[in-house]
Parts: C-alpha cells; sequence; structure tokens
C-alpha cells in the first residue's frame, strides 16, 4: 500500500526528513491551500514567493522520478486546507500512512496530529542543533542567553576556531561593528530575479485570489529556485559581506538594504542550509577578502541568533505566542498597514515592507518593534503583523523575534531587557529624522520626537518591574536627576500623543 509523504512550502529540501524516508511506490503530496495563505494575511509577495518555489520544486521531484500529487490552489477538488488535501490524497492512493516533517508552527502540528489519516511528524533536522539538543543544554539554566549558546555552536561545528579557541581569540567582534552609514550609489544592490513563466502564473493567481491583502504584489524579484539561492548567496558573499558587519545597524531611507544577505526566505524555505551559508562565509574570511568582525557577526546571526530563537519556540511550546508579560493591550495603529504617519523612521519601515516584503534586523527591532513596545501595543497583534509582512516570516523564527525579542513579552526569556530606545538611537544610525515632520532634538512640546515621550512613559509604567535590572539602573537614575517640571511635562506630552493615537489621529 502505497504512503503519502507529505511537504510543506517551507519544506523545500531534497533531503529533508519525510523525503529521506520515502519508499518507491509512495506519493509525494504537496498542496496550495487558502487556508494558509490567509490565516494571518501574508504579503502577496510572500505568498507568490512560496507558490512558485513550490512548483519548481514539485518539477525537481518529478524529475528524479518520484510521484507528485500536487494540488494547485484553483483546482476545483482542492479542499483548501492541509489536513483536507491530505485526506482527499489518502483515498484517492487508498494509502493510509502518512509521513511528514514537523512544521515550524504549533497550529500545523496539531493540525496534523489531529488528522484522521494518521501522520507520523519526523523532527526536522535541517538545523544544526535539534529540539532535543536545545532542551538539554536549556536544563538547569536559569536564564538562557544567545551568546553562551552560540559558544556552543562554534564548538560543535568548528566554525572560525582554532582548535578550541575562537579565531581571533574573542567569540563576538560586535564592537567593530554597528557604524552608521553614508548613502553611496555604488553599494552593490542585492540580485532580482526575473519572474519566468511558472512565477507569472502563480503572480496572475494571486493578484485575483489575495487582492485585499497588504503589500505590493510587484514587482516581483524573488529568486524561487536553489539556483536563485545560490546566486543570492554568492552576490552576498562577493560584494556585501565585506561590509556586513560596520552596517549591519545602520539604516538608510533610499538603500533598504545596504550590506544585508536577504537571504532569510531562502534559508527559511530550504533552498539553502545554514551550513553551506557559513562555510562560504567561513571561506571568504579565510581568503582574506572578509574582515573578521563580518564574517563572525554574520556567522553568528545563522548559528547564533537563528538556531537559537528555534530551540526556544521549541522549548516554549504553543502557548508562548499568546505571552503578554506587560499587559499590553493597545490595538495596532493603521500606520502599520500603510496609513498615513509623520513619523519619517515608520513611514519608511513600513513603506518598504509594502513594497518588498523585506526590512532587515534594525529597522524591525528598532523602529517598528520599538515604538510598538513603547506605545503599548498587543503583542499578539504585532506577532499577526509580523507573521503577515515579511517574506521570510514562519512562527517558528518570528514569534521568539517578535514577542520575546522585540515585545518582551515572554518576560525575558529571549532577552534580558527590552529593546527600547529614544528617538537618539534612530537618529544616530539613520538619515530619517532629517526629513521627519518631528524634531529629536525636542524632548517635549508638539514638535518633540513620540520615541524620546515614549520612553520615559514606558520606563514609568514598568517601573516596579525593570529598575531592578542591572541593565536599566542607569535609565531610572537619569530620569530621577530631571528637573520635575520637564518629567511631568514629557509624562503630559506623552499622555496626550498616546490619546491622539487611541483617537485614530495621524500621528
Ligand atoms: C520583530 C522581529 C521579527 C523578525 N521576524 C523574522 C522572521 O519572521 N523570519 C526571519 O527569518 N527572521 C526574522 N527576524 C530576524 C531578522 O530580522 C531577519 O532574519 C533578517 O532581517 C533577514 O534579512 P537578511 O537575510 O537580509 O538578514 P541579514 O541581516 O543579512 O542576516 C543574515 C541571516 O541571519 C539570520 N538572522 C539574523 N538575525 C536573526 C534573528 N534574530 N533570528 C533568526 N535569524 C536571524 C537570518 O537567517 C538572516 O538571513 C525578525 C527580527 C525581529 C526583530
Ligand atoms: S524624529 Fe523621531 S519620529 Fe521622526 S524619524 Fe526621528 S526618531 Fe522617527
Amino acid at each position: 500500500m502505497p504512503r503519502l509523504i507529505l511537504l510543506l512550502g517551507d519544506q523545500l529540501t531534497p533531503t529533508v526528513a519525510a523525503l529521506r524516508a520515502a519508499r518507491p511506490g509512495d506519493i509525494v503530496v504537496m498542496a496550495e491551500v487558502i487556508a494558509e495563505g490567509t490565516h494571518v494575511p501574508h504579503h502577496p509577495q510572500k505568498i507568490a514567493l512560496i507558490l512558485s518555489a513550490m512548483r519548481h520544486f514539485a518539477e525537481d521531484l518529478r524529475a528524479t522520478g518520484l510521484n507528485v500529487a500536487y494540488s494547485r490552489l484553483d483546482d476545483p477538488d482542492n479542499t483548501q486546507s492541509i489536513p483536507g488535501e491530505v485526506i482527499r490524497r489518502a483515498s484517492e492512493h487508498g494509502a493510509s500512512e502518512v509521513i511528514a516533517t514537523a512544521p515550524g508552527d504549533w497550529r500545523l502540528r496539531q493540525a496534523l496530529a489531529d488528522c484522521p489519516v494518521p501522520v507520523t511528524q519526523l523532527p526536522d533536522d535541517r538545523f544544526l542543533c535539534s529540539e532535543t539538543e536545545f532542551a538539554a543544554w536549556a536544563d538547569g539554566r536559569k536564564q538562557l542567553r544567545m551568546e553562551f549558546f552560540y559558544r556552543e555552536m562554534r564548538r560543535k561545528t568548528g566554525l572560525m576556531m582554532e582548535g578550541d579557541t575562537p579565531a581571533g581569540g574573542q567569540w563576538n567582534f560586535d564592537h567593530d561593528n554597528r557604524k552608521p552609514a553614508k548613502p553611496d550609489l555604488f553599494r552593490p544592490r542585492p540580485p532580482r530575479f526575473a519572474p519566468d513563466a511558472v512565477t507569472e502564473g502563480v503572480l496572475a493567481l494571486v493578484e485575483t485570489r489575495f487582492p485585499a491583502h497588504f503589500g505590493a504584489l510587484r514587482p516581483f524579484g524573488w529568486g524561487v529556485t536553489r539556483a536563485d539561492a545560490l546566486r543570492a548567496l554568492d552576490h552576498f558573499a562577493r560584494h556585501a559581506l565585506p561590509t556586513f558587519g560596520d552596517e549591519q545597524d545602520a539604516m538608510l531611507r533610499d538603500d533598504p538594504t545596504l550590506s544585508h544577505a536577504l537571504i532569510s526566505p531562502y534559508l527559511n524555505l530550504g533552498l539553502l542550509s545554514p551550513m553551506e551559508i557559513c562555510d562560504r562565509v567561513q571561506a571568504e574570511w579565510q581568503a582574506g577578502r572578509v574582515p573578521i568582525n563580518a564574517a563572525e557577526g554574520f556567522i553568528r546571526q545563522i548559528i547564533g541568533w537563528r538556531e537559537f530563537v528555534r530551540g526556544i519556540w521549541a522549548l516554549e511550546g504553543p502557548d508562548y505566542a499568546r505571552r503578554n508579560a506587560l499587559g499590553h493591550d493597545r490595538a495596532l495603529p493603521p500606520l502599520y498597514w500603510g496609513a498615513k504617519t509623520r513619523m519619517a523612521c515608520l513611514s519608511h519601515a513600513v513603506g518598504q515592507t509594502r513594497d518588498m516584503g523585506y526590512a532587515h534586523h534594525i529597522q524591525r527591532l528598532m523602529v517598528t518593534g520599538n515604538f510598538a513596545l513603547l506605545a503599548g501595543v498587543d503583542p499578539w497583534a504585532v506577532h499577526e503583523w509580523y507573521l503577515s509582512v515579511y517574506v521570510d516570516a514562519f512562527e517558528w523564527v518570528e514569534a521568539p523575534n517578535t514577542v520575546g525579542m522585540s515585545q518582551f513579552a515572554d518576560g525575558g526569556v529571549v532577552g534580558s531587557k527590552p529593546y527600547v530606545s529614544s528617538g537618539a538611537y534612530i537618529d544616530r544610525m539613520s538619515d530619517y529624522c532629517k526629513g521627519c515632520a518631528y524634531s529629536v532634538k525636542e524632548k517635549t512640546g508638539e514638535k518633540a520626537c513620540p520615541f524620546n515621550l515614549l520612553y520615559w512613559h514606558f520606563l514609568l509604567r514598568h517601573r516596579a518591574r525593570f529598575e531592578g535590572n542591572p541593565r536599566m539602573a542607569q535609565m531610572y537614575r537619569t530620569w530621577d536627576r530631571m528637573d520635575d517640571g520637564h518629567k511631568a511635562r514629557v509624562l503630559r506630552d506623552a499622555g496626550a500623543f498616546l490619546a491622539r493615537l487611541e483617537a485614530g489621529e495621524t500621528v
């Protein structure tokens, strides 16, 4: 009796666990379904990227002789849900057993566990650290800190190691990173990939089936095959990696990508593997083409942060994304969905997100995330927004970054303190403030940068929780030293700003 081998849209790896388990005669099931495109309103480019990558991958599998039962979104028989398609294909092929690779989304893991046709969910071993290995590392630790986990991963992979010691004598070269950047017309831009006939077909489909989703569908320039992904990696390694460290935290109005890699979608879909990326980066450094701060900083993002947040997601379980340690309950302001705002930083970060489905880490963390946290937005709403609008967003990586790192809604599992800042940080790291209706220099009054006002409002709202945190004590001392009149004006103006936000006024 044939078995079904279920492949989800982010499992496009020829050696993914379920495919490795395939036996002659098994049927590979792939399904484009409305339920996955709409459980949050995914960005049209994200839907198109996944569907086109799936279609290309299915053809590659067929070329190897595998029997692929592929459901297109507009097939009349499509039940439009993953369990629905599993049941339909099982009955069509007389299969009573399904092999899957465990999804990176608790909702889908549960749906497969509840499926009337029994589904075996194999561990997804495309990560460098398995869920059980992470749990063993976390066991008994009072706090889980990425830096210590990262050192373990360096030892495990041997990346940038000289025997037992880290290359260059340090684990981390961040003090050489994170500089502001200047506009540079000659800075290489990431490659764009012209849509082929398959992608054009998908674009037309997405246009008609998801017309109301936030985000521009065109121009669409994402790669959709492994060959495209390898080209993107090669371009990054040759042109942007040398300045990755220096420009990692910088933000420029007219340069949304700076020296970033734009490879997270390919990595998360399974078109690239974490180790091949890091091997390439290490080779560039060994060849003397890339400074150590850039290579180490980049490798840390992949074997450190990416693996760490995945471990946290698995360890903390299905209720994680619902956490709300700070009790925030404000609705997500319409400016996140493109409504007009006078704040230039938010306008640029959201506008870029709408146009590309992409913003880099600091835009996500210190602009859109920072503002939502300072304004006290419900973290679940923030989570749904991030999961919707970024082409690389899948629950296992998005939720710990949003709920944990960016909103501190997990109460300090991912980070030891909230990532909040006044406008001064954004001004230092970007050119946004120059074109803003607000003034970053002003601390009170109508023109005062809202980040300046809300920063103190946030710290005072949560004083009981944070003033004992050694990494935050200095901020409270600074506040306490301010004169009472100034403090009262800051809080009054912050309150007035929040009231305008609540009333739906353009802020
Ligand atoms: C609120 C918030 C939400 C985020 N949501 C996602 C998400 O849904 N999907 C996602 O892949 N990343 C997410 N990130 C992490 C990070 O912003 C993106 O990985 C990065 O911007 C992707 O662009 P890039 O490939 O150009 O990255 P680069 O800046 O060039 O970094 C290289 C790679 O490192 C990895 N990486 C870097 N930081 C992280 C991190 N914190 N967590 C996991 N991987 C990391 C990514 O694979 C990335 O491709 C989020 C960060 C924040 C603050
Ligand atoms: S002044 Fe404030 S709101 Fe305006 S761009 Fe700068 S940080 Fe953003």
